[in-house]
């Protein structure tokens, strides 16, 4: 737990009791303390504190931090005694939003920490640790000293014109044209590491009754979707994520494409389609033992996508069969599932970052913006 502000030793001395009072605790320093309920005097915990003063605190205010054995209601009641002696539960973000007021850290780093608590995958976590470090921060203020280098070069130009110093114009154009082909090239770099920072979306398309709910638990290893044998029963999308290669994969279940004969449905059909636009890929899921829908054909014809020929368990109908490049699986029996994740994974490592993460930095949309706004 930890307490930040000007009364945070005050609030937590009268909970504790150590060798010494708390407000004569050394800076930085862990020592051990026991908790008590301060009406009672019985004690609730064996706990360690530290004491963190002013300005030298990851909020820059006087910091208290208490760590204690990690039972839910022990917590809850040491916190509604905090609160009983005045504290107030940090709103989400604001020990670092205060770090950010109190000059303890630039925004670039506060916004990492953001990307930090987000990312889902080590590869995530890699890069968050370099926004962390201040990287983008790095970058943006090398940027900003060239650019300032052309002003000053051109400034010095205009004001002694006749004595050829400074920057001359064809230079100075060709060097912000340099800088702007920079900043195109971090917005690059930044498209690929937020792919891996927000992950994918894959869309389960097909017919209704095609296996797509199946196939999802199959591929999401529990049980997450509806299935029934109800032709059309999945009417919402429904959805899990896994991590393949390192990237967060969102898989999307949608209701089916195909003939619909009530409104629901037909509503069900139209969040599909869009559910395929807004994806990064398509999975088309094709019943394997039965002649293949017009329509499912038509969306595969109109995008890439990955098909997909399940219930290979049953026996094949010829129309399905003919259907070309079709991975083989059968969500019932589980064969196929590896070899279908495996493709799933080279194809999405492929369009996402083919190469290593080196060079990447992710961004905020905020700083993303700014960095548009260069160009
Ligand atoms: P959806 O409407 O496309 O989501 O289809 P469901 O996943 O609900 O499956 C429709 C029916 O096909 C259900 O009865 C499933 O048990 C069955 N099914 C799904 N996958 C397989 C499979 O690989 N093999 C077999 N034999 N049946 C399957």
């Amino acid at each position: 737990m930890r307490l930040s502000g000007p009364q945070a030793l005050s609030i937590v001395g009268g909970l504790v009791r150590a060798r010494g009072p708390l407000d004569q605790f050394p800076s930085h320093a862990l020592r051990r303390v026991a908790l008590l309920d301060p009406r009672s005097r019985t004690p609730l915990d064996d706990a360690l504190c530290v004491v963190m003063r002013a300005p030298r605190s990851y909020t820059g205010d006087d910091v208290v931090e208490l760590s204690c054995h990690g039972s839910p209601a022990l917590l809850r009641m040491i916190v509604k005694l905090a609160r009983e002696r005045g504290a107030r539960l940090a709103e989400p973000g604001e020990f670092t939003r205060r770090a950010f007021l109190n000059g303890r850290i630039d925004l670039t780093r506060a916004e990492a920490v953001a990307l930090m608590i987000g990312a889902r995958t080590e590869r995530a976590v890699t890069l968050a640790a370099r926004a962390l470090a201040g990287e983008l921060g790095t970058r943006v203020e090398r940027l900003r000293s060239e650019l300032l280098d052309v002003i000053a070069g051109l400034e010095v130009a205009l004001d002694f014109p006749d004595e050829q110093v400074g920057l001359a114009s064809g230079q100075a154009w060709s060097d912000v044209t340099r800088l702007a082909a920079g900043v195109d090239e971090m917005l690059a770099l930044t498209d690929r590491a937020r792919a891996i920072h927000q992950g994918v979306t894959v869309v389960l398309a097909g017919a209704p009754n095609a296996g797509k709910s199946t196939l999802l638990n199959a591929l999401l290893g529990a049980d997450r979707a509806i299935v029934s044998p109800v032709p059309g029963t999945t009417r919402d999308i429904v959805e899990g994520t896994i991590a393949l290669g390192g990237i967060p994969v969102v898989l999307r279940d949608t209701a089916g494409i195909g003939p619909t004969t009530d409104a629901i449905e037909a509503e069900g059909v139209r969040r599909t389609l869009k559910a395929i636009d807004d994806s990064d890929l398509v999975l088309l899921i094709i019943d394997g033992s039965a002649a293949p829908d017009a329509r499912v054909l038509e969306v595969a014809r109109q995008r890439s996508c990955l098909v997909v020929r399940t219930k290979s368990d049953l026996p094949a109908d010829d129309g399905a069969r003919a259907i070309p490049d079709a991975l083989e699986v059968s969500a019932l029996t589980g064969t196929g599932i590896a070899t279908l994740l495996d493709h799933l994974g080279s194809e999405i490592t492929q369009r996402v970052s083919p190469d290593d993460d080196a060079g990447l930095f992710v961004t905020t949309l905020r700083q993303r913006e700014v960095l548009e706004s260069l160009r």
